[in-house]
């Protein structure tokens, strides 16, 4: 069998239990061999804020996953001359990984507006791509709102209420939607939190709460 590869990318400033849980989870729910957390170059809807250097979202990405040998970090996009669009990414790592499956994980707050991603069916139908709920979302309105084409429409696998994917289902590029934890936490509580001077010790690994303190991140942030 192909190795089932995760690709999970975001702005992890700072990574939270929120992405860590749903990482657990996909690695049970999916049997992915390995999750791939792939911190951005500052992508392209966040320019203009205050994002932490990127060795410092790495290195709490490290802290983080040290001790889980399926959770590793990708530099791809850290690496990366320009800002990558999503799907130039997933096509660099499937050269890489090139005999394995690729699971791309996005949040549900992103799916809403993944028709405006570049060559969103392109990246839709090519690749596996796992919705992660979280708190808040209703997920049929959700899929509704992102208002993709009814080709598409027929690829989303709605896995809500903890279902998990049928062997059939996993071999074939779908959209499966899961709603497997709700961790009501992001980065920006963790980020306004911490900028009070308070302990965000419930919100992230403790490493993660002990390297913001160490180096007073987000002291200035919003
Ligand atoms: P911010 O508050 O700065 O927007 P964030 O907490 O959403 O950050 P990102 O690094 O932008 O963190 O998240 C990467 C991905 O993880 C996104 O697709 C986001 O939807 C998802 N995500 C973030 N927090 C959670 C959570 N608590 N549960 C499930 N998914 C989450």
């Amino acid at each position: 069998m192909r190795q089932r590869l995760g690709v999970y990318g975001g702005t992890f400033d700072p990574v939270h239990n929120g992405h860590l849980r749903v990482a657990a989870a996909l690695l049970e729910n999916f049997a992915l061999d390995q999750l791939l957390f792939v911190p951005a170059f500052v992508p392209p809807h966040k320019r203009g804020q205050v994002i932490s250097a990127p060795h410092h979202r790495y290195a709490m990405l490290a802290l983080a996953t040290a001790y889980e040998a399926r959770l590793l970090i990708s530099t791809i996009e850290l690496e990366a001359p320009t800002r990558p669009y999503t799907i130039e990414t997933l096509g660099r790592l499937q050269a890489r990984y090139s005999d394995a499956q690729l699971f791309f994980v996005m949040g549900m707050d992103s799916f809403r507006d993944v028709t405006s991603w570049r060559e969103h069916e392109r990246l839709l139908s090519e690749y596996s791509v796992i919705i992660a709920a979280r708190p808040g979302y209703n997920v049929q309105k959700l899929v509704e709102a992102a208002h993709l084409a009814p080709r598409l429409q027929t690829r989303v696998i709605d896995l809500c209420g903890g279902l998990q994917p049928r062997a059939e289902e996993l071999a074939k590029p779908n959209v499966f939607i899961t709603d497997y934890v709700a961790v009501d936490v992001s980065a920006t509580d963790v980020r306004q939190t911490a900028g009070a001077g308070k302990s965000v010790e419930q919100m992230a690994p403790p490493p993660v709460a002990a390297y913001i303190a160490k180096y007073q991140l987000y002291q200035l942030a919003e």
